[in-house]
């Protein structure tokens, strides 16, 4: 008899978790797995910011798959996923095509405009590796550029980030940190440089503890972030933004502007014909789509509703790891010829949002609230402990976040 194939398509946290148990769980003998992304390297996103900002080399972020995959039992192909056609069980990829018996969609997020004109083709996005690259880049440049100029050209130095919700707050405070050194490399004056957070809510970080909140908005003002609370981004060009507040409109001029306020799950999962909302499958509780036996989605790409809720979990790494598990389990199952599958059954340990270096704010075992460096330092293990399931030991004193005091 054949062997079924699994196909997973994404190597970021849900994929490659995915990828990593099965190999583990699955024998040579009971199926073929195969891993498809488009590098060859996998990326911790929930440290972009950092590299954004500049504040953590890239190569720190990211590590190659054959580290961590056992490319004898996966074989991992390098390509980019064009489309899926789950009828006819292909996936089309830009050199070639593949087929699968059990397939899962791991391809994560993209950046959501909500239509703003001129925010696709004018702001920055921070959605992987070469984005984050290029916006610390492009911010290196406009500062190394102010000097040039004869007249003060006040948008170089302006910085402006969309959006106060977890990712906006951890680039500003990253953002925070790094403005004074690229001031002392450049030549600027600190106090001439503006660093805007500009968010279309009452509040930032809405819905995390409100005392929480406060501190992360008080620490960040003292480093200089101006926030601008109820206030709409109307249009963005290469000159900056327009904005909206109580009907009164202002322009904001900002060769840097960085747009942290949105995501939606890949778009090559709607355009292959799955039911979204906000590109994100509604999936069954055993993570399978609602049309397809043999379709499984983890991470960004699913929307999770526990029983009778109404809202889906937010997406995080968090859940895509802990979706790794019940896929794989699942998989197994079919594999084995088992069609009683196990329910997701998300277990939040707790959320933490960095402030920038040693500052973090956070709520860990349901309501105990964390500060400055023990938040700080909770969050350099979430991060080690990740690396240690992913890769071990190894990969840990490699890549891991071990000076817990900087
Ligand atoms: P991703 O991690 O997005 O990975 C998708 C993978 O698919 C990538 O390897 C990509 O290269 C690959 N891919 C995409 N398209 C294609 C294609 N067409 N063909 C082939 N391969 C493709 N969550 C937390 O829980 N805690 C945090 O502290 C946190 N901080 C964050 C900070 C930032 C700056 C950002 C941006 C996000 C943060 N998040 C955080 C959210 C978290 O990063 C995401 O929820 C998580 O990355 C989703 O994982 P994923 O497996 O769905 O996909």
């Amino acid at each position: 008899m054949n062997k079924p194939s699994i196909v997973v398509l994404g190597a970021g946290y849900g994929g490659i978790m995915t990828t990593t148990k099965l190999q583990k769980m699955i024998g040579d003998t009971e199926a073929d797995i195969t891993l498809v992304n488009k590098h060859d390297y996998h990326y911790q996103t929930t440290w972009l910011h950092e590299n954004a900002a500049g504040t953590l080399h890239h190569d720190r972020t990211r590590l190659p798959i054959k580290d961590v995959v056992n490319f004898n039992k996966v074989n991992f192909v390098q390509d980019t996923v064009v489309s899926i056609d789950p009828d006819n069980k292909v996936v089309k990829l830009e050199d070639g095509e593949l087929t699968y018996d059990y397939l899962v969609i791991g391809l994560g997020f993209e950046s959501a405009t909500f239509g703003i004109e001129g925010l696709g083709e004018n702001a920055y996005m921070l959605n992987n590796i070469n984005s984050a690259r290029r916006i610390r880049d492009l911010i290196e440049y406009n500062f190394a550029q102010y000097n040039i100029y004869k007249e003060d050209r006040q948008d170089l130095i302006t910085i402006v980030v969309g959006g106060a919700g977890f990712t906006g707050i951890e680039l500003v405070g990253e953002l925070a940190n790094r403005i004074p050194e690229l001031c002392q490399e450049y030549d600027v004056d600190p106090s001439k440089v503006r660093l805007l957070n500009v968010e279309a809510g009452p509040t930032a970080l809405a819905g995390f503890d409100e005392e929480l909140v406060e501190y992360a908005m008080n620490r960040l003002e003292e480093k200089g972030v101006e926030f601008r609370l109820n206030t709409m981004i109307k249009s963005c060009s290469e000159n900056g933004i327009i904005v909206e507040k109580d009907g009164e409109q202002e322009e904001i001029a900002s060769k840097n502007v960085i747009w942290a306020a949105g995501v939606r799950g890949n778009s090559i999962v709607e355009e292959s014909g799955f039911e979204v909302g906000r590109g994100r499958v509604a999936v069954r509780q055993d993570l399978r789509t609602p049309d397809y036996d043999d379709v499984f989605v983890v991470g960004d790409c699913a929307a999770f509703f526990e029983e009778g809720a109404e809202r889906p979990f937010p997406p995080t790494a968090q859940i895509a790891m802990q979706m790794a598990d019940t896929a794989a389990h699942n998989l197994k199952q079919l594999v084995n010829g088992q069609d009683e599958l196990e329910g997701f059954e998300p277990d939040i340990k707790g959320t933490v949002a960095s402030l920038g270096h040693t500052d973090a704010i956070g709520v860990i075992f349901d309501d105990k609230k964390l500060y400055g460096r023990s938040a700080s330092i909770m969050k350099k293990v979430i991060d080690n402990r990740y690396l240690l399931k992913l890769g071990g030991v190894g990969l840990l004193l490699k890549k891991g976040k071990l000076d817990m005091y900087h």
